[in-house]
């Protein structure tokens, strides 16, 4: 049997994103992680109850750990904070990847749910900085290793 691999829903070409568009892998990818693993599918923040399309949201005063802290917030450009929605959405993801037994997620990178190694400021400038979305650091947190799309190669060698 394949081992399962937790994976971000836009990367396999469901329009969820905040936009209302996907971020889907080439057709020639998705085949050979079909092929390797048995994908576990889900979007952390539309499964923590946002709608789609959604306005974009960036960590506020600290990464994904720190919201699941409490200790920092999720917000709009607007200023709304949705951190609860992104923490229920973290919730939900752990709980289907330890039912589905997936030790491994293939996240989207740079997202403030999905985000592996660097989220955006916060400031909505455009710029990256180093930290984890908050479903990437709740699954980190619980021993899932997290890759995104530009570490494909260690999921397919
Ligand atoms: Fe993709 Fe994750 Fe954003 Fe959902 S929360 S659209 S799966 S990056």
């Amino acid at each position: 049997e394949h081992p399962t691999l937790l994976v971000s829903a836009c990367l396999l070409g469901q329009p969820v994103r905040y936009d209302g568009h996907s971020k889907g892998l080439p057709a020639t990818l998705h085949a050979a992680l079909a092929a390797r693993y048995r994908l576990i599918i889900i979007c952390p923040e539309v499964a923590g109850g946002l709608p789609t399309p959604r306005p974009p949201a960036e960590l506020a005063g600290g990464d994904g750990h720190a919201v699941l802290r409490q200790a920092a917030t999720v917000r709009t450009a607007a200023g709304g904070d949705v951190s609860q929605e992104f923490i229920t959405g973290a919730q939900l993801a752990l709980q289907l990847a330890q039912q589905q037994q997936c030790r491994i997620a293939l996240l989207k990178a740079n997202s403030p749910s999905c985000g592996n190694l660097q989220v955006y400021s916060g400031r909505f400038d455009g710029q990256l900085q180093d930290g984890q979305g908050v479903t990437a650091a709740l699954l980190s947190a619980h021993g899932i290793t997290v890759y995104n799309e530009t570490q494909l190669e260690q999921l397919l060698d």
